[in-house]
């Protein structure tokens, strides 16, 4: 062929467009110039979907003339909407400022705000993120007298999730006669009462509710669809119910819609994803056109046989092909380790070689199945003093003092907000027990009040001790004086009385010595925040928001789960889940056990199993050059030991494209001697790693870490009766055994 180049290089204006255009292959060049309507680009991992994405909007723009406005992306997390903005603005050099480009989160949010009234929402509506909506449930739990061991919290947030996932709301739920069943849906309509009183908006009420905000709005629909004249979606394989059909009423009656996705990635269907949406799309739009990209641009020949080899197990494939011109490379080093800790001392001495041999930090990551997983990495990156960091997990917004602070924020800007309320009414400490607490959610659930108000009744009928009155007038004092406080200054101002007037600074300062220091910082990292938020890039279309609150909302959004921050040149740790679309030269897959990846409930699941094993398809394709799969042989996780067996997937893969890798080659196991040699921290005296010992008090015991050396010299061990210790050489009487 080529042909489909030449005639897009024919109708390319300029120069920069027909660099874009050569930049592509045949396929590639087919799905960013079709004048189709309506196109699904199905194709295997690192073949270039995203980067077709991001080119086919340049050449909209460039070379069909639609304007930045009238184009609506949606991508599957804020960095990736970051990068594709950023893209696009490098592709075309000018900035993308006015084109919609987000999380379906993001833009669900853009339009709720845009249009509050219409989704019936107060124009003060607060985002919670799944922290907050926890707590939340919690409550409600005690105010219902249902008992959390009964119903745990987390479940009846799964299930109220489930739901919104679906489109389904309390009043459609029918519950019959099962009790359970009806206890749920009692739940699920009292936690929909209270967001309302609340004016609280969880993530997947933002799905559901933009969804009926265009459903009922016929108005707003039509402004829309006249709006967006090309809607595309990256990641569609992993796209729920909803979101499916939010896009649909989008783009109904054009057809304008550009879809790229995998099946073989979909990783979110115990979340409420649905593959499903790719045979309704081309149900749905008739007229489509499909385009299979299968030349893989991203790893070595045998990293991609691999992925390809494994996820060849699954059963009902769409089956794509995926092949690459680049060389085998290096085979994929496989290690076993002893335990935990050896492993991750395996990745680590690695990763050290990669940067004595130049390797940059920022090329390496580290894929684990659960989040559980990262802290021995972390440990032991910390002592090599490599730079790390962790995506997911506990980021910024999501911390303890960060929640704190914008708690307060939250409860100036609106006094209803009840998940504020709980957080803050007595944090720091304020005197306010328990009873009173409880009497105010008495009083909020018998009136269907929010606690805040229920607060002041309660203060009025002056029925508190003196101390408990007091206390609770003083928090009423304190919001009130802050809010007139705050009135007519700079926004990181604001931030910055708040964290000093309510006493947070001071008391998360006293928390245990390191601790404080740190929360602290992090406190005074959020002024920083605040002073630096910009507000053009931000949100915009909100202009009508207050700077506040278009911070708080940022702050939720951010708060998103699979979300990662920015990159600085550090080791990327981050869950398979997290790492999907990404890329790097050096990956480093951990875990592979059963029961751990695939996971203890998927096992038995087919479905869940088959899922388990997109992932693995995932991970083994986030490599460029190198792969390293790991395993330990016995696992402390959860507080636990075991001796798993090895992930069934490793025996999945080729035995051509792995090399295994001993570090203890020569020592019978599980002594390890190499390893205490090539460490620079590790003891040199007499203990090695996997010796036994034992100890005056606690017994017999395996080494699994030593560090420092002289006086400072410690080992930690694995005792048989006391589990594991830390235990300063210099005291520690142990025998050698
Ligand atoms: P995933 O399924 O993992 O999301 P993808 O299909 O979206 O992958 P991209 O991330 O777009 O793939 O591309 C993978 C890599 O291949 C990127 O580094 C990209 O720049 C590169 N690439 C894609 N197409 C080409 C091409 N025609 N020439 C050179 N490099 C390419
Ligand atoms: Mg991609």
């Amino acid at each position: 062929m080529g042909s489909e180049i030449e005639v897009a290089i024919n109708a390319a204006k300029n120069e920069a467009v027909t660099a874009l255009i050569r930049s592509l292959n045949d396929a590639q060049c087919q799905a960013v110039t079709t004048p189709s309507q309506s196109v699904l680009v199905l194709a295997g991992a690192g073949s270039g979907k995203t980067r077709v994405l991001v080119h086919r909007i340049a050449w909209q723009i460039q070379v069909m003339d639609i304007s930045m406005q009238s184009i609506l992306a949606v991508t599957f997390t804020n960095k990736a909407a970051k990068e594709m903005r950023g893209r696009i603005e490098d592709l075309l050099n000018v900035s993308a400022r006015s084109m919609w480009i987000g999380t379906f989160h993001g833009l669900a949010h853009r339009l709720l705000r845009s249009h509050a009234k219409q989704a019936k929402l107060p124009e003060t509506f607060q985002v919670m993120d799944s922290a907050d909506q926890l707590r939340l449930i919690k409550r409600l739990l005690g105010s219902l007298n249902l008992d959390e061991d009964k119903w745990p919290p987390k479940q009846i947030q799964w299930y109220i999730n489930a739901q919104k996932d679906e489109g389904i709301r309390a009043r459609h739920c029918v519950a019959g006669y099962d009790l359970y069943q009806q206890n749920l849906l009692k739940v699920y309509q009292s936690y929909e009462d209270l967001c309302e009183r609340s004016g609280l908006v969880d993530f997947g009420e933002l799905l559901l509710r933009a969804h009926e905000l265009l459903r009922d709005n016929p108005d707003v629909l039509a402004f829309y669809q006249q709006r967006f004249r090309q809607v595309l979606v990256d990641e569609f394989q992993d796209i729920n119910t909803v979101q499916y059909a939010w896009l649909r009423l989008l783009t109904q009656g054009q057809d304008n819609i550009f879809v790229v996705g995998d099946d073989d990635q979909s990783i979110y269907g115990w979340r409420g994803a649905k593959v499903e949406n790719i045979y309704n799309f081309q149900k749905h739009y008739p007229d489509h056109q499909v385009i299979k990209l299968e030349q893989n641009y991203r790893s070595t020949g045998f990293i991609l046989k691999a992925a390809n080899a494994v996820v060849a197990n699954n059963d009902g494939r769409m089956g794509k092909a995926l092949w690459t011109d680049s060389a085998n490379g290096d085979p994929i080093a496989l290690y076993a380790a002893f335990n935990e800790q050896d492993e991750a001392y395996f990745v680590v001495e690695r990763i050290k070689a990669w940067i004595n041999e130049g390797g940059k930090c920022n090329d390496v990551a580290i894929l684990y199945r659960s989040n559980a997983q990262s802290r021995q990495f972390e440990e032991r990156l910390m002592t090599t003093a490599i730079p790390y960091r962790v995506y997911g997990g506990l980021r910024f917004f999501e911390r303890a003092e960060i929640k704190n602070a914008l708690a307060y924020l939250r409860m100036m800007a609106n006094r209803h907000d009840d998940a504020s309320f709980e957080r803050i009414i007595n944090t720091p400490t304020r005197g306010i027990g328990m009873k009173t607490v409880d009497d105010i959610r008495a009083i909020a659930r018998d009136q269907g009040i929010s606690l805040w108000s229920a607060m002041l009744l309660l203060l009025d009928q002056g029925r508190l001790t003196a101390r408990a009155g007091n206390a609770l007038a003083g928090f009423a004092q304190l919001i009130k004086n802050l809010d007139q406080l705050v009135q007519g200054i700079e926004l990181y101002e604001k931030v910055q009385l708040v964290v000093e007037k309510t006493g947070l600074l001071d008391f998360h300062g006293k928390e245990k010595a390191d601790k404080g220091d740190e929360k602290v910082e992090n406190l005074q990292e959020l002024v920083n925040a605040a002073r630096l938020f910009d507000f053009n890039s931000n949100l915009e279309g909100m202009e009508n928001l207050g700077e506040l609150d278009m911070f708080l909302a940022y702050a939720s959004l951010e708060a998103g789960d699979m979300q990662a921050d920015d990159f600085e040149d550090c080791v990327q740790l981050m869950t398979l889940h997290s790492a999907k679309g990404l890329e790097f030269k050096l990956v480093f897959l951990v875990g592979l056990e059963e029961g751990v990846f695939p996971s203890q409930q998927s096992v038995d699941d087919i479905g869940r199993l088959e899922e388990e094993r997109r992932l693995c398809y995932v991970g083994i394709t986030r490599a460029m050059q190198h792969l390293s799969i790991s395993y330990a042989e016995s696992r402390r996780l959860y507080g636990r030991e075991s001796y798993p067996r090895p992930s069934r997937f490793l025996r999945e893969i080729p035995a051509e494209c792995i090399q295994e890798v001993r570090l203890r080659a020569e020592v019978s196991r599980p002594v390890s001697s190499v390893k205490v040699n090539t460490a620079p921290l590790q003891a040199q005296g007499q203990y090695r790693l996997g010796q036994r010992v034992s100890h005056v008090k606690f017994g017999e015991g395996v080494i699994l870490q030593t560090e420092g050396a002289g006086e400072q010299e410690r080992v930690q061990i694995n005792f048989k009766q006391v589990g594991i210790k830390w235990l300063m050489l210099a005291y520690a009487k142990l025998d050698v055994l």
